[in-house]
Formats: C-alpha cells, structure tokens, sequence
C-alpha cells in the first residue's frame, strides 16, 4: 500500500495512488491481484470543475477527482475511499442542479471514461453508465434500433437519469428510462461488484434505479431497444388558456393519438404566456399522417406542423442548449423545480402556481413544462408519483437571463413555498430540483418506499460514503 495517500492528496498535484492489492485481491476473487493504479487528481482546475453543476448554485470542493476507465476501478476506488472513510459521488455529465453529484473534501468519480457501447441486439444495448443517450441514439439507430424512452435532452448520462428516473415525451406509453432496464452491473458502496436485474439481487435493482445513487454506483446498463421510426410529425398547438390546453391534453392521452405528448407553458414575451401542446406521431412510410385525423375534435387556436427524422426530433434540444451557451444563460444559476401533479387536481394546483409567478421567474428562455401522462408504465419503485392512472409533470424550468444570485436564492426560497404547496396537494418531488431537503423530507418524499431504501443502503453501503449531495441519510 502506498504508505501515506492523503498525505499524496494534500500535496497539490495530480498523483497516483496505489491502492492495496492484498485487500483487493481477498475480495475481488479472480480479478488481478496485482494494485491497480488510479490517478486521483487534485489540481485545482479538476476539483473546481467538480464543484460545480449546471444548476450553479451549490459548489462543494473535492479533495480529488477520479476517472475510472474500467468497473474494476470503480471497485477499487470505493473500496479505497470507504477504508479512508472518505465520501465519493459519481459524476455523468454534471446536469445537476443542486450538487447531487458533488463530494466536499471526499472523491469525485468522473465517470466520462466509462462511456463504451458494447453490444447492440435486436431489443436490447449494452453500455457504460458514463455514455451519453446522445451516444446511445447515435450507435442504436445506426442499426435502425432506438431507446423507448429518451429525455427531451440527450446531453445526460445512462447512469445520471437512471440514478433518478429519466422521463420523456413517450413516457406515457413506455414508462420512465427506469422502467426500460433489463439488467445493470453495479459497484456497491462496500466496492463488491454485482449484476442485479429483476431475477438477480432483485431488491439492489430496485434500490439502485432512481433510488439517487445511495447504494450503489451503476457501471454497465444493458437497456431495452424498440425499432426506430423513420421520421416524426410534429404538432405545435397553441391555447387561450391553461384549462383549454389541459383539456386537449386529456383527450389527446385518453386517445392516444401521438407517440410522444408534452406541452408547456412559455413567456409571450408581453408580461403573459402562451400555453402549448407539443406532439409527435411517429411513422415510416413515405406518405406523412394525416394531420386532420390526428387534430380533429381538439379546440386549438392555432397549429404549426413539422416534420423530422426521428434522430433530428431527438436532438432537437440542442438547438436551444447552443444558443444558450453563446448567449451564457447556460452557466447562470438554475434554480428548477421538478414535480408530479394529481391528474385529479393538476389544472387548480397548476393554475395557482403559475398565478404566483412572471415572466421573470422563468427567464426568456424559460418555460413550465406541464403535460398529462399515464401511471400505468412507470413501474419503478423508488419513482415516486402520485397514486393516480394520470399524473402530470409540472416542472419549472428556469433560465435566468442573469446570474444575479439574489435573485437565485429569492427562487430557491419560492422552490420551497411551491414544493409544500404541491405537496399539500398530493404532488409529488422529482429529485433533479434545486431544493434543500433534509433527512425527514427524504423520508416523507419515499413514504412507503423509505424502508426499501433505508435497508439497501444499510447492507450496500454501511459505510454512509455514496452520494452525499442529497442529504438522505
Ligand atoms: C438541460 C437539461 C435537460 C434535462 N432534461 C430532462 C428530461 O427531459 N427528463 C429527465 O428525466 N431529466 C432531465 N434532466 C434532469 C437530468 O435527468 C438529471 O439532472 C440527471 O441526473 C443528470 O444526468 P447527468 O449525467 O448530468 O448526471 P450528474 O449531474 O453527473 O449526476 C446526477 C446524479 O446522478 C448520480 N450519478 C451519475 N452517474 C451515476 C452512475 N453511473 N451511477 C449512479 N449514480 C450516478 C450522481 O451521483 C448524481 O447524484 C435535464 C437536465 C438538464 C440540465
């Protein structure tokens, strides 16, 4: 062993760090005894990367930052870190919002080298959890194959939404990306490396897939696959108000006309807002839908038709992510609220909120996202929705044109007052929100699911190292 490795960690500069190989070697069984060697850098440019998110509002100093290239490093570092009682969080793409994935003074593990796709069949891929969706998509429609449910941005990591949900315009029919696991490979918090799926360590899959990293740190994800469409029809479709919008919401769900429903409300850029349905029909045949079938019997005030290629409609986020980083609202503080409304009471609860808010609140690129979508799907169980067959995800999705702090922590405190508000009214949290929790809260949010969780961390990671940035425990 290397005799003193925080002294080594202290010194300033990027070392590298033998681990011991007699432990590794009782544990690991047939893996290489020899010691792996793990660069952990402690430059300042890595840990101020690492202390930081796209939220900008939390930053927790690391004592260093790992990039793990292989699941056996993964091992060796949580083994490493938990004997030196040090906290460690896996960091994807670093889409936080407020420091999920940070450590302060503990390890920070990049898992940006981890991104391999290994083998794509013809209903399922296999891939590192550091890879992108973007990445996934890429290699699967090369083979005409694509995830059922992608988030609206491909920019997040496999193990960064499979740590808290993943939800996406088609999630009505398939569920969240949680529900779209076949099997994962993960390192537990005692570094003992498992493949878990719903016939192997079936309640360490359950713990793990939105159960916000407190387990187990995932490293492989074998994902199910449908046939890509070709190309996708597009409707934008424009309302007075939010009860009409909701209403064909409703029966655009209750019909099931689109293969991807969604729809928001967004500044007029005129002190008011204009209220969306956004849907989509897949399809392949050289002959579009028919927009009239598709449209007859909603009461929209205006429409606008698209058409794309399927990996173009996926992608289509970009657009919006390059304009935001030239203009740098990218890099302002995002202060999001994620939520799950009743279907029963969503329109009320919706109204209120967006009563209470301007256009300042959201910022000019802003929006709520607000869209029904069935329950029946979404199987996973630390997921937490409300217990209704229609839900709908009510997100504020802030973009401040500033990055005025004040202000940001103004809208962390509304983030609050909203959360208690929709709580109060049977909503529910989606843990991807700028919002403090404490270990009660935790525990309220996961209700019936709470000892499901409590009892995975309890035997994974009795050393209380993985994920600090929630707060759970
Ligand atoms: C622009 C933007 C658009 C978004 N759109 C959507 C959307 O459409 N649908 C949706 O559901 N969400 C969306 N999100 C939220 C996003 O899914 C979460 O914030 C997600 O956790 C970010 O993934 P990441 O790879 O950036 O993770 P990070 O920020 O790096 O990590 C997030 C959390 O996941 C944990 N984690 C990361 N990798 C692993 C791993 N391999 N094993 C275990 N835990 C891990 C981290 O420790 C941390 O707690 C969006 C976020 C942004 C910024």
């Amino acid at each position: 062993m290397t005799p003193n490795r925080r002294t080594l960690l202290h010194a300033g500069v990027s070392v590298t760090a033998t681990l011991a190989s007699a432990t590794l070697a009782g544990q690991c069984g047939a893996r290489d005894p020899r010691p792996p060697k793990i660069l952990l850098s402690d430059d300042p440019e890595s840990c101020a990367a690492a202390a930081q998110d796209f939220g900008h509002i939390v930053q927790k100093r690391p004592r260093a930052v790992c990039k793990p290239a292989t699941h056996g490093e993964v091992a060796d570092i949580l083994r490493w870190t938990r004997e030196q009682g040090l906290k460690v969080a896996a960091r994807g793409q670093g889409h936080a919002t407020y420091g999920r994935a940070m450590a302060e003074d503990g390890i920070v593990m990049d898992l940006g080298a981890l991104a391999a796709i290994h083998r794509i069949e013809s209903d399922r891929v296999v891939v590192d959890a550091g890879a992108s969706w973007h990445s996934v998509l890429e290699a699967t429609l090369a083979k005409g194959l694509a995830p059922p449910v992608l988030t609206n941005y491909l920019g997040l990591s496999v193990g960064g939404t499979l740590a808290v949900g993943g939800i996406g315009g088609s999630s009505s029919r398939h569920g969240l990306q949680t529900d779209q696991v076949l099997e994962l490979d993960v390192v537990t918090g005692e570094g003992v490396e498992l493949t878990c799926s719903p016939t192997a360590h079936a309640e360490l899959f359950d713990a793990v897939r939105a159960g916000l990293a407190q387990c187990a740190i995932i490293t492989r994800a074998t994902l199910a696959l449908m046939r890509a469409p070709k190309r996708v029809r597009r409707y934008l479709l424009s309302y007075p108000d939010l009860a009409s919008l909701t209403a064909d919401q409703r029966r655009a769900l209750d019909a099931a006309r689109f293969d991807q429903l969604q729809g928001a409300v967004v500044p007029d850029g005129a002190g008011g807002w204009r209220y969306q349905l956004e849907a989509g029909v897949f399809y392949d045949s050289s002959t579009p839908p028919d927009d009239k079938a598709l449209l007859v019997g909603l009461s929209n005030k205006h429409e606008t038709v698209s058409d794309l290629a399927f990996g173009d409609d996926a992608n289509a986020f970009a657009k919006l992510e390059k304009l935001l980083r030239s203009n740098g609202q990218w890099f302002n503080p995002h202060p999001w609220l994620l939520t799950y409304l009743r279907g029963s009471n969503a329109l009320e609860v919706a109204s209120e909120v967006i009563a209470g808010l301007n256009a300042d609140d959201l910022g000019p690129f802003g929006r709520i996202t607000y869209y029904p979508i069935f329950t029946n799907e979404c199987r996973t169980p630390l997921l937490r929705l409300p217990d209704e067959r229609v839900v709908f995800p009510f997100n504020l999705i802030r973009i401040p044109a500033s990055a005025d702090k004040a202000h940001a922590d103004q809208q962390l405190t509304r983030n609050r007052m909203l959360y208690d508000r929709i709580r109060a009214a049977g909503g529910m949290l989606y843990p991807v929100s700028a919002l403090a929790m404490s270990s009660q809260d935790w525990a309220d949010h996961f209700g019936p699911r709470w000892p499901l969780l409590r009892e995975a961390r309890r035997r994974h990671d009795p050393g209380g190292i993985l994920t600090p940035g929630y707060d759970l425990f």
